[in-house]
């Protein structure tokens, strides 16, 4: 396994990493936590959870597994949504319990969406009450989690207030998100990537993203991860995992590995280009609406649908989970025509607004 340092926090975290967001059964809790002694025994250190994941059952799972594991040898983190200061102490203290640790090694203050996010949760009390925890030895570093575009979430970054920050990256959506990596780089804020397979759908969609396979020469599972870690500041991949399988994938991605040159990186980038034909590649070029419509957004969860082979379900978890929007909002489009006008890709958006209703609803 490589490892490597995640910023200034002083750790040395495995290039991928367990999320505990996608066991296969949570309620077999002994099951699930023989996976996270698996991925132990194959190098993996750093291991994420959440409340709320699995039923809210993961940090439970997490807990079982980490009591039977050396303190010194895992690094565990979870975190808290949006919430006062006080409730984010709760929520702490519940998660230290179910995990059965002391500390924390990274605490997430939990998907920023926007500037006005950030802004209401600092008011909020809930970013004074983790550096409190913090100090008090409960919390050993405070990072934050985000869907963000690249230069707002540079802008949070640029703070001081965070060690590291978890974000959606992979081979699909960078351009959105590549500013965001590229200024924590520049402070020695860690970056871990979530979402490196795009939830399953490139490994699902063999043709379409085969210019991975053409260019690298690896399978599409490594090639994605590779290109993750190719880049410089990016410490760790977490990867969603269910099975072995998936662990020991993600393990071999790992062995011998060596970054993307710079020449297939650009090849990369330009092939991503064809494999968005139709897709939304989140680069908000169409914004701003005056209707206030979160355009990317959208058109994002339209590409979950042609990417699913038009599952409602892909959608609405899109709306619910991702993004945490109303699918309604669509409603609010005066069909200007503004954002289609300048859309990179030519989406009929306006089009697209108008099904994204029912294609939730009937989910
Ligand atoms: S067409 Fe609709 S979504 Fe696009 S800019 Fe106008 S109001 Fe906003
Ligand atoms: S809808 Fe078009 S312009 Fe807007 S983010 Fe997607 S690809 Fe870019």
């Amino acid at each position: 396994m490589l490892y490597c340092p995640f910023g200034k926090t002083g750790t040395q975290i495995s290039a991928v990493s367990f999320g505990g967001m996608r066991f296969a059964d949570p309620a077999d809790i002994n099951a699930s936590a023989a996976l996270i002694h698996y991925a132990h025994s194959k190098g993996i250190n750093y291991f994420d959870t959440a409340p709320a994941y699995c039923g809210d059952r993961s940090e439970d799972i997490f807990g079982t597994a980490l009591r039977g594991l050396p303190r010194n040898s895992f690094l565990v983190s979870t975190k808290c949504g949006r919430a006062s200061g006080d409730e984010l102490r709760r929520s702490l203290e519940r998660s230290l319990q179910r995990l059965g640790v002391d500390s924390i090694d990274f605490f997430y203050i939990w998907h920023l969406m926007n500037p006005a996010d950030w802004d209401s949760r600092r008011r909020g009390g809930a970013v004074e009450a983790a550096l409190r925890a913090r100090e008090e030895g409960l919390i050993g570093h405070l990072l934050c989690s985000s869907h963000m575009e690249g230069t707002a979430l540079g802008q949070v970054l640029a703070e001081d207030v965070f060690a590291g920050v978890l974000l959606g990256y992979n081979v699909l959506n960078f351009p959105y998100r590549r500013a965001a990596v590229e200024l924590a780089g520049q402070y020695g804020i860690g970056v871990v990537t979530m979402n490196p397979l795009r939830g399953g759908l490139i490994p699902q969609n063999p043709q379409r993203f085969r210019f991975l396979k053409t260019i690298t020469g690896d399978d599409l599972v490594p090639a994605a991860l590779r290109f993750n870690l190719s880049h410089p500041a990016i410490s760790s991949a977490l990867v969603g995992i269910a099975t072995r399988q998936d662990i020991d994938m993600a393990v071999a991605a790992m062995e011998e590995f060596s970054p993307y040159n710079s020449a297939q990186l650009q090849q990369l980038q330009d092939n991503t280009r064809e494999a968005f034909s139709g897709l939304c590649t989140g680069c908000g070029y169409c914004l701003p609406c005056p209707a206030d419509i979160p355009v990317p957004k959208f058109m994002d969860s339209y590409n979950q649908l042609i990417l699913s082979g038009g599952k409602h379900q892909a959608v609405q978890d899109r709306f619910n989970m991702h993004w945490r929007i109303s699918p309604e909002l669509a409603h609010r489009c005066i069909a200007c025509g503004a954002c289609e006008q300048r859309c990179t890709q030519h989406l009929p958006i306006i089009e697209r607004l108008a099904e994204l209703p029912d294609k939730t609803a009937s989910a």
